[in-house]
């Protein structure tokens, strides 16, 4: 089920230019109705169910109805993020309650180096991917004009 938003919970983000839900959505599904001050799915048969938008909100106003595998029997799932983890809150039909809490990051905030070390500058702007040429099985690839 695609993403929705409650509209009790949903802020507008406090008329930010950009709210976090449309920042974050990889679709930019999500827009903001200026009069009401809520965001809603523009498309929501584009949705993939990411879940990005139900992390970043700051209001835990967005939800997403999980598949069976991740949600058994409809339950809801919230959660709450902090600089290094997030709390899953799980809640089922019979209202039992659940709390998960994983980390989401290795090292601090804004530490994070972009190519994880494992790359020079140069080999980030060439044509190539990883492992080119070698895994095509030649010395060099033709450039793409
Ligand atoms: Fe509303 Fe949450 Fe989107 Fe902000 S991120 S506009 S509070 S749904
Ligand atoms: Fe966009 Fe993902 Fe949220 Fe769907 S679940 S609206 S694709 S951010």
């Amino acid at each position: 089920m695609p993403s929705y938003v409650i509209p009790e919970k949903c802020d507008g983000c406090k008329a930010l230019d950009k709210t976090a839900c449309q920042y974050i959505c990889p679709n930019d599904l999500m827009v903001l109705n200026k009069d009401l001050m809520k965001a809603f799915n523009q498309a929501p048969e584009m949705c993939w169910e990411c879940y990005s938008c139900v992390k970043i909100c700051p209001t835990q106003a967005v939800e997403v109805r999980g598949y069976a595998d991740f949600c058994p029997l409809g339950a809801s799932v919230t959660p709450m993020r902090s600089t290094d983890a997030i709390m899953w809150t799980v809640k089922f039909r019979n209202g039992m309650l659940k709390r998960f809490k994983f980390p989401i990051r290795t090292t601090p905030e804004g530490k994070a180096v972009p190519e994880g070390g494992y790359a020079t500058h140069d080999d980030l702007d060439n044509q190539l991917l990883a492992t080119e040429p070698e895994s095509c099985g030649m010395d060099t690839l033709p450039p793409v004009k």
